[in-house]
């Protein structure tokens, strides 16, 4: 679903470019000069009102982080958490996730999230979800060798998908969780639409995934 920039967006990206990238073309091999250290890079794609990946860069300062996000509606939402965290480990980029290779060399990325991504049921939207092929193709052009996908859903029908896609597409299934909240899975940090779903009582989904070498 497309939503309308709230007013004043624009401005707010446009003043904040220490945290929302600007030109991303342009630091294309050269995203470490973007942190305060040279450290490995996770990226997630769809990266939503950005709890997650502040969380998680609070939680992981030995780690940059870069959230990937197509609407600017909630890059903007983001935005706010980034300010009020001052994280000098966290950058947000206004972009398709489909498109990475335009804005990353092979190798920058070591790990790419994906979160509660949208499931688009239908078939004829296959090639929407995050997970298909082209977008495992995506990802894998900037990732380093073995490079991981760490992917959570509460729907069961994209979680399903996904492991046949990645599967067929040659990925190595590391670790699979049917129900992550009832798991002894530790050091999971919820998002948005995680607590949406799994406080009217939905199992949420997990998978570890890398590619091969
Ligand atoms: N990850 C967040 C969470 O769990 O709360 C948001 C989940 S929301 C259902 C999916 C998000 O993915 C939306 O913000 C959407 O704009 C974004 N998205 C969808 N396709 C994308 C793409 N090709 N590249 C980047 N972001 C995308």
């Amino acid at each position: 679903m497309r939503l309308r920039n709230k007013p004043g967006s624009d401005e707010k990206i446009a003043k904040n470019t220490k945290y929302v990238v600007p030109n991303p073309e342009s630091w294309k091999g050269k995203w470490q000069e973007r942190f305060a250290k040279e450290q490995p890079i996770h990226i997630e794609v769809g990266t939503g009102k950005g709890r997650f990946i502040t969380e998680m860069a609070k939680a992981h300062p030995e780690i940059n982080y870069i959230g990937v996000e197509l609407q600017m509606s909630v890059v903007v939402v983001a935005l706010d958490k980034l300010i009020e965290a001052d994280l000098p480990n966290l950058q947000l980029l206004h972009a398709n996730g489909g498109s990475l290779a335009q804005y990353f060399e092979k190798g920058e990325v070591k790990r790419v999230y994906l979160n509660f991504s949208d499931p688009w049921p239908k078939t004829r939207h296959e090639k929407r979800r995050l997970t298909y092929k082209d977008f495992l193709q995506a990802y894998e052009e900037v990732l380093i060798p073995e490079g991981e996908i760490h992917f959570k859903t509460d729907n069961q029908g994209l979680f399903e998908y996904s492991l046949a896609s990645m599967s067929q597409y040659g990925m190595l299934l590391q670790q699979v969780w049917l129900d992550l909240h009832t798991s002894d899975y530790e050091g999971n940090i919820m998002t948005e639409y995680e607590e949406k779903f799994s406080s009217r009582g939905q199992r949420i989904y997990r998978l570890e995934a890398r590619y091969p070498k």
